[in-house]
């Protein structure tokens, strides 16, 4: 009984590992090409990582909103300003702003 719960989990969590994969396919291709897709998109590889406890990589991690999950454009939809040496991601739609230190000394 443990032994077929514990395979169910791991093919569970590799379903929604490769599922995030192609989600981000879909993300990175249309990033600057169709907003609205690449907003639902975003959405899903939130939630479908949130679910199932898989970790992010920074990049994809960074570039969508941790307020509204959209994704964050520089310069469209995003403000990116540099405060005490630290890296500030506002986003425009809901506000919602990010810090990240840009040196570690
Ligand atoms: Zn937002």
């Amino acid at each position: 009984m443990q032994r077929a719960n514990s395979s169910r989990k791991r093919s569970r969590r590799s379903a929604a590992e490769s599922a995030i994969f192609y989600l981000k396919e879909v993300f990175e291709n249309n990033l600057f090409v169709d907003e609205k897709l690449s907003n639902s998109a975003a959405s899903q590889i939130k939630a479908i990582s949130k679910r199932h406890s898989i970790p992010l990589d920074s990049i994809t991690n960074d570039l969508i909103c941790r307020g509204c999950l959209n994704i964050l454009t520089p310069g469209s939809n995003s403000r990116i300003r540099i405060v005490n040496r630290m890296l500030r991601v506002t986003c425009i739609k809901c506000g919602k702003i990010r810090r990240k230190p840009l040196f570690r000394t």
